[in-house]
């Protein structure tokens, strides 16, 4: 279980983040919902300590994470799937993947390829060609794949389905609903509310970097508010 009480972030003088308090329960998918400049990445960033709060609480099965490294977090298994995929265009997908086994010291490596190609079978035919040739809807489950090369415990989705086809997107989103069947909690960043809703368990709405509203997502899903704003009702 993961932990996060009254958490501030600051960039300069911006207040990204103005007290946020949220858990991630074992088991569970949790969609983290707002509109842009709302401080939905730069939870995500926080919680893999790539920067630190100004003040708050942070823990991971009742430890505190707040003086660990990105390198720690990664290795306690909270892997971040960032926006924008961020892979290696001129590596190939093999290369890619291995780079998210990098900080394993156990020998599972070759046992989670093929986990890997279980849920990607289109990565394994392409494993020799480049990431940045790669279709769009090819370079996100490369980006999930990798990600998952790391044996996450947690996985931060920041926008999975962004930029890609519906048909895409509701394939991409019945693996996410798999991995987390399999075992894995995970934190989704979501612009598509619909389907944030739709796979989550429990959903938190934030608004200028603060949370307005939580709830399960079965009944965020009925909020007169969420509904007008974001379902277009
Ligand atoms: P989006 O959906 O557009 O990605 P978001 O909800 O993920 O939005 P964040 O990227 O977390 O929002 O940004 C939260 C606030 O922090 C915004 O006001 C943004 O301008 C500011 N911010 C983010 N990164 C930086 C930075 N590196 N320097 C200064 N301000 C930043």
């Amino acid at each position: 279980m993961l932990k996060l009480h009254d958490i501030h972030v600051y960039y300069g003088h911006v207040h990204a983040l103005k007290g946020i308090s949220l858990e991630i329960p074992q088991g569970k998918i949790i969609s983290l919902l707002g509109a842009n400049g709302a401080g939905k990445s730069t939870t995500l960033k926080m919680i893999s300590r790539l920067i630190p709060p100004k003040q708050g609480s942070y823990d991971l099965e009742s430890e505190s994470m707040l003086k660990k490294t990105p390198s720690d977090l990664v290795k306690r298994g909270v892997i971040h799937c960032p926006e924008n995929r961020r892979l290696f265009p001129l590596l190939t997908v093999e290369e890619n993947l291995r780079i998210g086994s990098f900080t394993r010291k156990d020998k599972k490596v070759a046992a989670d390829l093929e986990k890997v190609f279980a849920y990607f079978p289109r990565l394994k035919e392409r494993l020799n060609q480049y990431a940045g040739t790669l279709s769009g809807g090819e370079q996100q489950m490369l980006a999930i794949a990798r990600a998952l090369m790391g044996n996450p415990k947690i996985l931060l989705l920041d926008e999975p389905s962004l930029g890609l086809a519906p048909n895409i997107i509701r394939d991409i989103f019945q693996i996410i609903m798999r991995i987390n069947e399999e075992g894995t909690m995970i934190l989704l960043v979501e612009q598509n509310v619909h389907l944030a809703l739709e796979i989550s368990h429990y959903t938190y709405v934030l608004e200028n970097g603060r949370i307005a509203l939580e709830g399960e997502s079965r009944h965020i899903k009925e909020n007169d508010k969420i509904r007008q704003l974001y379902l277009g009702a």
